[in-house]
């Protein structure tokens, strides 16, 4: 039996985990061990009586930095032998995070992830540790643990046995490069109302091509550069 996808989780905060991981899909697919969750702290790392894991920045400027040499004691004592988990920093410096790297992390074995705090990380761990930094958008927050978890419940998701239906993922917002169609349900009408009568009509193919054409008008609207990549590999697909 292979080791299931075991996600490690570096940070100074670790009883903010499991926590949104620990519930529905995730929380499941954990309970039935499709995945593990090793949470380290890293103060437990740091070996002197106040167990420090920061420090000023050399060169000046505001915030604190964490020490590179309690970072890697964190991360090493964290690896198992032969570890070929890809090893993940957080950062808004990073890599943005999309569908396509979420479906690639999904095939590792599973991730080792550091979490920052404070201004960040000492540049010299990120190299001496091979970290790939990733960042799951263009605003800052005030630390890596909250990305870690968007991170991890994207990727969990995609765990064979993870989501129900084989099939809900297919059609979602990005796997195509279209954001997703509208949905409705019960009732028929609500406050006055209707949903479209396309979705009444019982003919599938009209629906489908109703949906297509609705994902195609969003993408428009809403994202022209998805919408853009979207027309490039249709006319490549041809
Ligand atoms: N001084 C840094 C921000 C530090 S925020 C800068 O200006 O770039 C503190 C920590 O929060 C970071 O080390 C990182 O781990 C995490 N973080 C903040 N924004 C993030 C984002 N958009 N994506 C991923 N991690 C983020």
């Amino acid at each position: 039996m292979p080791q299931p996808f075991t996600a490690t989780v570096l940070t100074i905060y670790p009883e903010m985990f499991p926590g949104p991981l620990g519930h529905a899909l995730a929380g499941r697919a954990l309970q039935k061990d499709i995945w593990r969750l090793d949470v380290r702290n890293i103060r437990d790392a740091a070996t002197d009586r106040h167990h420090t894991v920061d420090d000023e920045p050399y060169g000046g400027g505001p915030g604190m930095v964490m020490k590179p040499d309690v970072l890697a004691a964190a991360i090493d004592a964290a690896l198992m032998p032969d570890d070929a988990r890809p090893r993940l920093l957080m950062s808004p410096r990073g890599e943005p995070l999309t569908q396509k790297l979420v479906r690639e992390f999904a095939k590792q074995p599973g991730l080792v992830i550091v979490c920052g705090r404070f201004e960040g990380v000492d540049e010299r761990v990120i190299e001496a540790r091979g970290l790939r930094e990733i960042s799951i958008g263009d605003f800052v927050l005030s630390g890596g643990e909250p990305a870690a978890i968007c991170l991890l419940d994207a990727v969990v998701r995609l765990l064979p046995g993870v989501m129900g239906k084989h099939e809900s993922g297919e059609w979602e917002s990005f796997e195509q490069d279209l954001l997703e169609y509208p949905h409705y349900t019960r009732p028929r009408e609500w406050e006055g109302r209707k949903i479209p009568d396309v979705l009444l009509s019982g003919n599938h193919a009209e629906i489908e091509r109703w949906r297509q054409r609705q994902a195609e008008r969003l993408t428009k609207e809403r994202r022209p550069d998805l919408y853009a990549r979207w027309l490039r590999r249709r006319t490549e697909r041809k």
